[in-house]
């Protein structure tokens, strides 16, 4: 961003409790962590639940703030402290909404693309995709790590600069609204869905509802410029489509799918008649690291040629560095925007291949003690626990494969079920060993069981420290231990047990 002192304040509706040296000074960043601030940048002091960020405004002006957003007024000392640094405070009536406010004005003035990307599972990797896919186009601004939520949405659309050419939003979502509620501010020109899952289930009641909550970024596209990418294997496009078209409005339609099978496939020749473009892929195979390489092929409407809906399909081999079969989804995700953006299939597919993934997302780790750990603890949904364990069943492991599954939140009155549906997954699998960590994830064990996995080779652990304790005894040289669960169960500590 690049905002002075007297627009923050004008845009936020505050007022300056220390008046800045220089108020046409621009401003070319905003952070709510003192610790990140940088030279020039803005620090919102946020009032958290275990710490409050006013705590930080010294620190931040010492980084080099050259303004603080607050609520309550500064001591004496940090006053000074402002002052003597030329630097500027801001009073606002919520420093939270404050953000917003300063999002909301900034977005007037980027002239690149925005698109907005949300969906049950495989935002963040997707969001990884197509922003590195992008790069091939022009500038581009992505959100950081996850942030996709009330405070992370608007940073996104702060970290970008006029100019840049493609805004990248992930934006999360609990409940009916929330999408709406940010795209009022966002203004996606256009919206990329990865899929309707089972997500947050406990909150929307049912798939449907999950779609339509969804399909709130549809809704806010522009009629006449927008597009939206719809994953055409899923059961829910029509839905999603039919509110994107909503009294008639015109907007573009891109379909892909990743699907392997030939059931999605003519899916997605039937929905195609409803896109313009479709991107898709064809002979799926995974490499012995578990490594996606497919046929990755698009086609795009012709205008005039009243008999073939479609041109002529092109078609490139495509490689990721990402492992499981569910990332030719996301693949193909990103791959349609690339196409949608006019880039070639070619540079698309080499872009796609060099794009390696965020930790703790199914990050593969040799340990010292010649076993793999797959550090897949960051988060966990039963949509992404089956995809987590196909892939660790389709990697190639010299031993055991070992599985240490945790509870998985916001499932309601559905958490029983989806934990035992999980279980029956597992069995499915060629698991040696399922370790299962936590209460919900005891249903996980009942699941195994009931669809017929061996009770010896399940175990039920109460707590990390029993699970780090078996697999001490447990583990051998060439064996693979995946690690998933919920972000709440804290994993990444049998992680980081076992690689260090
Ligand atoms: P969050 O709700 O935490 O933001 P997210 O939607 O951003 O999650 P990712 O962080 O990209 O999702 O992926 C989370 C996990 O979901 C991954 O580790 C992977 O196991 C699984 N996953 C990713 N993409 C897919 C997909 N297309 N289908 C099924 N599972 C997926
Ligand atoms: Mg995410």
């Amino acid at each position: 961003m690049r905002l002075n002192a007297k627009q923050i304040a004008a845009y936020t509706g505050g007022q300056f409790l220390v008046d800045p040296i220089d108020p046409s000074a621009l401003m070319t960043g905003v952070t709510w962590d003192s610790r990140e601030v940088q030279p020039g940048w803005l620090y919102v002091a946020l009032p958290g639940e275990r710490v409050d960020g006013h705590q930080f405004v010294e620190a931040a002006l010492r980084a080099g703030a050259l303004g603080a957003l607050v609520t309550d007024a500064p001591s004496h000392a940090c006053a000074l402290l402002a002052k003597e640094l030329g630097a500027a405070i801001i009073e606002v009536p919520n420093t939270a909404s404050a953000i917003t406010d300063l999002a909301r004005a900034w977005r007037g003035h980027l002239h690149g693309r925005v698109i907005g990307l949300t969906g049950s599972v495989g935002k963040t990797t997707t969001k990884n995709l197509v922003r590195d896919v992008c790069a091939a186009y022009g500038s581009v601004a992505a959100t950081k790590a996850n942030q996709n939520n009330e405070l992370g949405v608007p940073r996104t659309l702060l970290s970008a600069d006029p100019e840049t050419a493609v805004v990248v939003v992930e934006m999360g979502m609990r409940g009916r609204g929330q999408i709406a509620e940010l795209c009022d501010f966002v203004r996606p020109a256009w919206g990329l869905v990865t899929n309707v899952g089972e997500s947050h289930i406990e909150l929307l009641g049912s798939r449907e509802n999950i779609a339509c909550a969804k399909a709130e970024l549809f809704e806010a596209l522009p009629a006449g410029t927008g597009r939206a990418f719809v994953n055409i294997a899923d059961d829910f496009t029509d839905v999603m489509v039919e509110r994107a078209r909503l009294g008639e409005r015109a907007v573009a339609v891109t379909g892909f799918t990743g699907h392997p099978d030939a059931a999605a496939r003519e899916a997605a020749e039937r929905e195609s008649a409803g896109c313009d473009q479709a991107v898709w892929a064809e002979d799926v195979a995974l490499d012995a690291e578990g490594r996606p390489c497919f046929t990755l092929c698009a086609r795009d409407a012709a205008d005039h040629d009243e008999g073939a809906l479609f041109a002529t399909v092109e078609r490139v081999p495509c490689a990721l560095a990402l492992t499981g079969a569910h990332n030719v989804d996301n693949a193909c995700a990103a791959a349609a925007v690339g196409y949608a953006l006019g880039l070639d299939l070619a540079t698309i597919a080499s872009t796609l291949g060099a794009s390696v993934p965020e930790p703790g997302r199914q990050e593969v780790i040799a340990a010292r003690g010649g076993f793999t750990v797959i550090n897949d603890a960051y988060n966990a949904s039963p949509d992404s626990m089956r995809a987590s364990l196909a892939t660790f069943a389709a990697t190639e492991v010299a031993g055991r494969r070992i599985a240490v599954l945790g509870d998985m939140g916001e499932l309601g009155s559905f958490a029983e079920a989806c934990h035992k549906g999980v279980g029956a997954a597992a069995a499915s699998h060629p698991i040696d060993r399922l370790i299962c960590v936590g209460e919900l994830a005891q249903h996980i064990a009942e699941g195994a069981e009931a669809a017929g996995m061996d009770s010896a080779r399940i175990s039920r652990a109460a707590t990390i420290a029993d699970v780090l304790e078996e697999l001490d005894v447990l583990l051998e040289p060439g064996d693979a231990v995946l690690v998933k669960a919920s972000h709440f169960m804290g994993l990444t500590r049998i992680v980081e047990g076992l690689v260090n």
